[in-house]
């Protein structure tokens, strides 16, 4: 019996995301952690996961400096290279016309 072969490996790869949102159902979770348990490759693709994840959340901003928005009303304010693109007008409502009911 073979714990770690090419398509367990694939289906782990695919839950280690939600595994580590902490999103998989119970019974996924089991299967991903006794395969890393097992498997090396596996814990080695799980943190490289890590590290791309925590990368890209410390790339995020987590709030926006104060008065940036100040700054962006105004210029908005200003016109500045607003003359081409008018609003966006919301699309018309599908008027259909439903049959009263009898
Ligand atoms: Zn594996």
């Amino acid at each position: 019996m073979s714990d770690c072969n090419a398509s367990t490996c694939k289906r782990v790869a695919d839950l280690l995301l939600q595994f580590r949102d902490g999103s998989l159902p119970a019974e996924d979770l089991a299967f991903v952690r006794e395969h890393l348990h097992r498997c090396p490759p596996c814990v080695g693709i799980f943190d490289s996961y890590q590290e791309v994840i925590d990368v890209l959340q410390r790339l995020q901003p987590v709030r926006m400096p104060e008065g940036l928005m100040e700054r962006m009303r105004h210029k908005v304010a200003e016109g500045a290279s607003m003359d081409d693109e008018g609003p966006c007008e919301d699309a018309e409502p599908c008027s259909d016309e439903e049959p009263g009911e009898a």
